[in-house]
């Protein structure tokens, strides 16, 4: 079947046999025991980490509602499975504790990735070692006791591309996570490029509209009985609302990325021109995109860019925006900008920022479904008016 046939249709299959034409939402916490050695049996299989047991027990063990986003998440990263999570950074710090299930002791990350990601490896949370390097030095980073390669590709939040072909030759038969959450599932499989695990914040553009929060991981049988166990244990099951949304947000994923891409090559090539920004950052801008082969089928929705006047012209920027809105996240149908050194990777720290490449000139905008024009006259006129200021404040020093 085709992609956008299957966007529509993942996970959906089994409706028809249930009598019902969308998934119904399943919002029990508790379920009727009829015999009590089949409820055991049952808790005892959930515990082990299975997807399905003959009763659902307890809201934290399993929930229907979930499964039918999962089966749909599966199906469209060619995993065997796919387990869902309350958001991005439960899932994140999922696979850490499946990894140090599996032995591991030490995981090897590369930066930039997003701030949240990066503190809860690097503050020793997770209860792991971290070594931070370039895709060249992970030959010398792996120990003994290395069992995650981490990496986002496109990153988050200055779209740095990674071939992930060339980390599962430098890598040998290590695990490597791949967060993919700027790219979904219409642009990049990176199972299909040698990732182990491929992760999305699904509270971005899988759920696309600003309303649900949830973190999916898709990968093999193993690691998904691994993060179930995981997930049983910390409570971190997404909640079946969102796994609704999330769930019908994927039937339009397809049409939103191709759009919001669409609007964001317009802007790109419009800042390019303007005379306050400084530098873009746009995946097809790195010569890296057209290296990377058969991994990315298009360039994304999110942009960045370095305005000039540093720090005070991105928060003058921001604050001048007037149909964009100011604020973090993104990937939904409106657009957002926000300014990562001050907000999505404050958390992370001043080293990470720098190794990572985030400036206080930087400005990252996720691009939304609108009219391109009507997108470019607000941010033109943002600039425009942070860049007046810029030049008065300048001239008001010197005369
Ligand atoms: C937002 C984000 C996360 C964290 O997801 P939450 O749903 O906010 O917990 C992880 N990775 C990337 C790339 C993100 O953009």
């Amino acid at each position: 079947m085709h992609d956008d046939t299957r966007f529509v249709h993942a996970g959906r299959e089994h409706l028809a046999r249930q009598g019902v034409h969308v998934p119904t939402v399943d919002l029990s916490t508790t379920y009727p025991i009829e015999d009590l050695n089949d409820a055991a049996e049952s808790l005892g299989r959930f515990a082990e980490g299975a997807v399905d047991a003959s009763n659902s027990i307890y809201g934290r063990l399993h929930n229907s509602t979930v499964v039918g986003l999962e089966r749909a998440t599966a199906a469209l990263e060619s995993a065997e499975e796919s387990v869902a999570f309350g958001s991005g950074m439960a899932a994140v710090t999922a696979c850490l504790l499946a990894a140090k299930m599996n032995g591991a002791g030490h995981v090897v990350g590369v930066r930039p990735v997003y701030g949240g990601t990066d503190h809860l490896l690097s503050s020793g949370l997770a209860g792991l070692d971290v070594t931070w390097c370039a895709v060249e030095e992970i030959p010398d980073a792996i120990r003994p006791d290395t069992g995650l390669i981490i990496l986002e590709t496109p990153a988050n939040p200055t779209l740095a591309l990674i071939d992930i072909q060339a980390v599962r030759r430098v890598a040998g038969t290590l695990p490597i996570l791949v967060d993919s959450t700027f790219a979904t599932p219409v642009l990049q499989r990176p199972l299909e490029c040698g990732a182990t695990l491929v992760l999305h914040s699904a509270t971005k553009f899988l759920g696309g509209h600003g309303d649900a929060m949830g973190g999916l991981v898709a990968c093999d049988n193993a690691w998904a009985r691994r993060l179930r166990q995981v997930r049983v244990a910390t409570g971190a099951l997404m909640h079946p609302w969102g796994a609704f949304l999330i769930h019908r947000g994927l039937q339009t994923l397809g049409l939103r990325v191709e759009r919001a891409q669409d609007n964001a090559r317009k802007l790109v090539r419009a800042l390019a021109t303007h005379r306050a920004v400084e530098r873009v950052f746009y995946p097809e801008l790195d010569p890296a995109y057209a290296a990377l082969t058969g991994q990315m089928s298009g360039p994304g929705a999110v942009l960045a860019f370095e305005v000039a006047g540093g720090r005070s012209a991105a928060a003058q920027v921001m604050a001048e925006v007037c149909l964009i809105t100011p604020a973090v996240s993104l990937g939904s149908v409106d657009s957002l900008i926000q300014h990562p050194a001050g907000l999505t990777h404050q958390i992370a720290g001043e080293k990470a920022r720098a190794d990572g490449g985030v400036s206080e000139a930087l400005l990252r905008v996720s691009v939304g479904i609108e009219n391109a024009n009507d997108l470019w006259s607000d941010l033109a006129n943002a600039l425009d008016r942070s860049a007046y200021d810029q030049a008065e404040k300048a001239y008001s020093k010197v005369s």
